[in-house]
């Protein structure tokens, strides 16, 4: 009866938290991703929302992409032979394929964008800002699954344009 206050100690001091770890779903423990003071720790079902939403994105834009290249493929062609076709009616083909052209642009620099974002995620630096450093913030990475920069540094940027 009076060794009763010991027989809790003995327990394995070092096997405290390692052994529920391992949800099997995300690469990076999600505790080990960057939070803002205040903000709750990523749990497991976070970390998979976001990359599952990312996965999406690259597999949409893939076929964006593909869909663009078909669409350009066929103006270039259209507008190979001059002949035929008088200046006006060229002149809206450039616009088409210059529109074209600039959405198959912003879907890759989206889609580079949105792969850097999963490779942060596998190495566990998702949610630091590339700039300072510091924790971006969950909700904000949950509303920008992209970001890269926390909302100071992102302002800085926009200002210099
Ligand atoms: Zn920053």
């Amino acid at each position: 009866m009076a060794a009763k206050k010991t027989v809790d100690v003995t327990a394995a001091p070092g096997a405290s938290a390692v052994s529920t770890a391992r949800g099997g779903v995300a690469d990076t423990a999600p505790e080990q991703l960057a939070v803002r003071p205040g903000e709750d720790p990523w749990t497991p079902e976070e970390v998979a929302e976001a990359k599952a939403e990312l996965e999406g994105e690259v597999a949409r834009i893939h076929a964006e992409l593909t869909a663009s290249e078909t669409a350009l493929t066929g103006l270039m062609r259209d507008s190979g032979d001059g002949a035929g076709h008088d200046e006006a009616d060229t002149g809206t083909k450039n616009i088409t394929r210059e529109h074209e052209m600039a959405l198959a642009a912003n879907a890759r620099a989206t889609l580079e964008q949105t792969e850097h974002a999963l490779q942060r995620l596998d190495a566990g630096t998702y949610g630091l800002c590339e700039v300072c450093g510091k924790p971006i913030g969950k909700a904000r990475m949950q509303a920008f699954p992209r970001a890269t920069l926390c909302v100071e540094d992102k302002q800085k940027q926009e200002r210099r344009g």
